[in-house]
């Protein structure tokens, strides 16, 4: 069962067209779509996307690059918002360092907020790191000390001893098409070595067009793409793979029923 776990289909480059950027995903096995959202202006955008199709699920959250903008944004809000039936996890949330768009202790404070919903529903964290490998991993080993939750690094492109201190704290890794391209010859190493039970594949679309698509705009179609490279980096079928994720979705957005 392929799965794109993370596009933003209420994107500029995907939202003129979603029926029919669906349907060519859905003709090449793409069997779900997680729709993330970034902004609390999307919301209701995002979350109505996945109420007009039954293969599409929703998450709320706030991305580290809007995390000036939301400062004030409670927990309470955002569990209130986990309550639609078609929210099926949180964020994207995390930190971002590299383009620091939003005050990196307003991108903390909220990631804490984020993680506290994600504890409280059992609904997976999809978090964004770039650039901040030290202070994600000091949050996150602070926030499991007091109370494990459901979580994953998505778009996963840092380095192979983050990745192993994020499995050791018991997260899921969603690959993009970043491992794809021919420049990322250390994230191909390590997508060979993430154990089975803890990998996904995503777009993160209409960015990040895979090998051989670079240059167009992204879209779901291309998580078979991303699939069929790792699962040569692994020495694995494409079906094989595609039912090892398809299994790890259904147990991480379990509120997706399949
Ligand atoms: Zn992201
Ligand atoms: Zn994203």
């Amino acid at each position: 069962m392929l799965i794109d776990s993370h596009c933003h289909l209420n994107y500029k480059g995907l939202v003129e067209d979603q029926d029919a950027i669906l349907n060519r995903a859905r003709a090449r096995g793409v069997r779900g779509f997680v729709n993330i959202s970034t902004r609390q202006s999307e919301w209701d955008a995002v979350i109505a996307t996945a109420h007009r199709h039954t293969d599409v699920w929703a998450s709320v959250g706030i991305h580290p690059h809007e995390a000036d903008d939301h400062a004030d944004l409670g927990a309470a809000v955002l569990a209130e918002a986990t309550r639609d039936p078609r929210v099926v996890a949180i964020g994207e949330t995390g930190l971002d360092y590299y383009y620091d768009h939003s005050d990196r202790q307003v991108q903390q404070a909220l990631f804490r907020t984020h993680i506290g919903v994600a504890r409280d529903t059992g609904l997976p964290l999809v978090i964004h790191t770039r650039d901040a490998e030290d202070d994600t991993l000091a949050i996150l080993t602070d926030e499991m000390g007091k109370g494990a939750f459901p979580a994953l690094i998505h778009c996963f492109t840092a380095s192979a001893n983050f990745g192993q201190a994020v499995l050791d704290l018991g997260l899921t890794i969603s690959l993009s098409g970043i491992v794809t391209f021919k420049s990322a010859k250390d994230l191909a190493v390590f997508a060979a070595q993430i154990p089975e039970d803890r990998l996904l594949v995503e777009t993160d679309a209409p960015f990040l067009a895979p090998v051989p698509h670079r240059g167009k705009v992204c879209e779901p179609a291309f998580v078979s793409d991303t699939l069929a490279c790792v699962a040569g980096l692994r020495g694995v079928t494409v079906e094989a793979l595609a039912e090892t994720t398809g299994a790890n979705f259904r147990t991480l957005f379990a509120k997706a029923a399949l």
